[in-house]
């Protein structure tokens, strides 16, 4: 890693160990965040990290912004969560396909955190087959498009300023071609935003339902062009997969953080469990699948843009990171034993907050259909 990104690193670790790590046990507890937290997260220039100057951003690569969602999650897993969803999931995919007009408009409250934003694509029957299964719907109305329909879980969908909904808006037998993206505000007449779901981890992060009646949205909010959502979506897959990966990395490192000096220092039979040769296989399992998890994913950071296995690749750092930070998280629990197993230590929350990784954004299952597929399809 080049001395510029460990710099980097070393930025965001001191914001996050001041201005997040203190608040993590109560975010998970109240399952709310900081009321300042998003501004920020704005002011230490996070957000817009793939962004252009010109719009508030910073013009780093994707290898930064992973290291940035890697620290922010070691300090809490679910605002390392939420804010993947805003900067890259909303942001950086807004940043790619919005006109200029959209772009000026949107992004400099988004990337100072005074905005928060989402990105909506499942919905109550189109989970694993998003597209087809999509069922809200928008009908071109004049000018206006007039949406119906219900998306489900929808992270910061409860408290969003701007959000990207994707809506079929052609019959589905159109194909791939029958899908667009529309840059939502919140407030639209018509469309109304869920109360927060009660969730098992990534608690503070908040996810809903959102709900459009014969809303209208005018024909300035297409992002990209019409009947070209699906294009739109699988773009911004990869990234998003990536991007994601620093969620579990941070949180295998928060195990691991835990783990070392309690084993160091709790005692029984008179000596440091730290002595005892199953605590320490465990410590070295913990560690090989972290480091396991980085090399995949970094490697993948570093040669995002000319990576030739990119979409195979980036399902794979996903699938082995995000069951690697939950297996981490168990034997973290193990490891601080009866105390492992109370919800005042950390151990639990990890790997309440890990789970998702193995859910969120595509299922492991899915990820597995991705590698299989793309290494069965090769010529013999
Ligand atoms: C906390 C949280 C945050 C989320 N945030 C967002 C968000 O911001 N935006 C958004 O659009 N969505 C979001 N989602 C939705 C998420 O992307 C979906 O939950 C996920 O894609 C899986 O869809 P599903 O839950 O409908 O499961 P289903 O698709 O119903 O799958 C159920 C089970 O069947 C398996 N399965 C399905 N199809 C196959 C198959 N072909 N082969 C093998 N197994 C299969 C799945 O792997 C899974 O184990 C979020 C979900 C959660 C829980």
């Amino acid at each position: 890693m080049s001395i510029e990104l460990e710099s980097f690193r070393t930025k965001v670790r001191a914001f996050a160990e001041s201005e997040i790590a203190p608040h993590a046990a109560k975010i998970d507890r109240d399952d709310e965040f900081p009321a300042d937290m998003w501004k920020k997260i704005g002011d230490a220039k996070l957000m817009g990290i793939t962004i252009p100057k010109a719009y508030g951003g910073e013009e780093l690569s994707y290898f930064h912004h992973v290291i940035a969602v890697e620290e922010l999650s070691r300090a809490s897993g679910s605002a390392g969560f939420a804010y993947a969803a805003n900067s890259n999931i909303c942001i950086d995919n807004l940043y790619k396909h919005a006109n200029e007009e959209q772009r000026k408009k949107y992004l400099p409250k988004l990337i100072s955190g005074e905005h928060v934003g989402a990105l909506a694509m499942s919905e109550p029957d189109a989970g694993s087959d998003v597209i087809g299964s999509m069922s809200c719907f928008a009908e071109k109305k004049g000018n206006n498009w007039v949406a119906n329909g219900t998306k489900r879980w929808i992270t910061n969908g409860p408290y969003a300023n701007t959000l990207i909904v994707y809506m079929r808006t052609a019959a589905k037998e159109t194909g791939s071609k029958s899908i667009t993206a529309f840059i939502i505000e919140k407030g639209m007449p018509g469309f109304t935003q869920g109360t927060k779901k009660d969730k098992l981890g990534m608690r503070g992060a908040g996810n809903c339902e959102l709900y459009f009646e014969n809303c209208e949205i005018p024909d300035s909010q297409v992002l990209g062009e019409v009947n070209q959502g699906v294009k739109l979506l699988m773009n911004g897959l990869d990234s998003e997969r990536l991007i994601l990966c620093g969620g579990p990395l941070g949180i295998m490192q928060a195990a691991l953080d835990v783990v070392i000096p309690y084993c160091q220092e709790r005692e029984q039979f008179g000596q440091a469990i730290g002595n005892f040769q199953m605590v320490q296989a465990k410590i070295a399992e913990m560690y090989t699948r972290m480091e396991a998890s980085r090399a995949m994913v970094y490697r993948l950071g570093a040669n995002f843009k000319d990576h030739p296995n990119r979409n195979r690749d980036a399902a794979a750092a996903c699938l082995f990171s995000s069951e690697s930070s939950t297996s981490v998280s168990l034997d973290a629990i193990q490891l601080l034993g009866g105390r492992g197993y109370m919800n005042e230590e950390i151990p639990g929350r990890l790997l309440r907050d890990s789970k998702i990784y193995e859910i969120g954004g595509g299922t492991n299952e899915i990820r597995k259909m991705i590698i299989a597929r793309d290494l069965l399809s090769r010529k013999k």
